[in-house]
């Protein structure tokens, strides 16, 4: 059962300092890096004591279905070359621009589309939150998001996948966190992404651009409903194009 597995008993003492640790020698690169979503363990490692190495090896070879998620293994990916960088995407009331995020071409060539039918249609836009994650990168937003939830880690399995199980680091899947312009978002508790007009017509019409839901409510993978987090898979919409030209 998931609950048996709290953070006595997976993470101890000794393994939350050296997570403490690696958060902190990555902290910079995280605020300063424009390519940090890019970074592949080898850039990793490097900045790492042998202990921290092990210590992520010992995470990355968790199996999650012993956690109760029921979800595929894709395995480590190498970070693919010629990713579409995506800058200045900014909110319509905050100032702040949404870091730079990453695609694959065929990928942000189908959001754009997407983004332009959903214009036509409600006058709104989506945003991309999160695109590709390198699986070195995912491991950071994992330690990082085990830090927040203070070391439980049968919370943390649910909420972020390790490396190799992310749809966002696995381009044949490649999946976005979208976001409205008015900011709502995967950490913001206070609004819902799935009581949007554009998550509604998300459900309706995403497919139509190669877009599905990875997670809906009560899904059979044992993952929290992510509303905002939509695969995208290629041959559905080379299907969809013949149709319509
Ligand atoms: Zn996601």
């Amino acid at each position: 059962m998931i609950s048996c597995y709290n953070q006595n008993i997976f993470i101890n003492a000794s393994d939350k300092k050296l997570i403490i640790s690696i958060l902190k020698k990555t902290k910079n690169k995280l605020k300063k890096v424009d390519r940090v979503r890019l970074m592949d363990f080898s850039e990793l490692f490097r900045s790492l004591s042998s202990r921290e190495k092990v210590l992520v090896k010992k995470f990355l070879n968790v199996n999650f279905r012993k956690h109760g998620i029921r979800i595929p293994y894709f395995g480590i990916q190498k970070v693919p070359k010629n990713l579409i960088a995506i800058r200045s995407q900014k909110y319509v009331y905050k100032i702040k621009e949404i870091e730079t995020q990453y695609l694959p071409r065929r990928v942000y060539q189908a959001y754009k589309k997407l983004n332009s039918a959903l214009y036509k249609e409600l006058g709104k836009r989506l945003l991309i939150l999160s695109g590709y994650r390198s699986p070195a990168y995912q491991m950071i937003v994992f330690f990082q998001y085990l830090n927040y939830c203070n070391f439980n880690f049968s919370k943390a399995v649910k909420r972020i996948f390790l490396p190799g199980y992310s749809e966002h680091g696995y381009v044949k899947k490649q999946a976005i966190d979208f976001t409205t312009t008015e900011g709502i978002s995967t950490i913001d508790k206070s609004f819902d992404f799935s009581k949007t007009d554009e998550y509604r017509w998300l459900l309706k019409n995403a497919y139509k651009f190669g877009f599905y839901l990875s997670y809906p409510r009560n899904n059979k993978f044992g993952v929290i409903f992510e509303p905002w987090h939509w695969q995208f898979r290629d041959n559905r919409l080379k299907d969809y194009l013949k149709t319509v030209n």
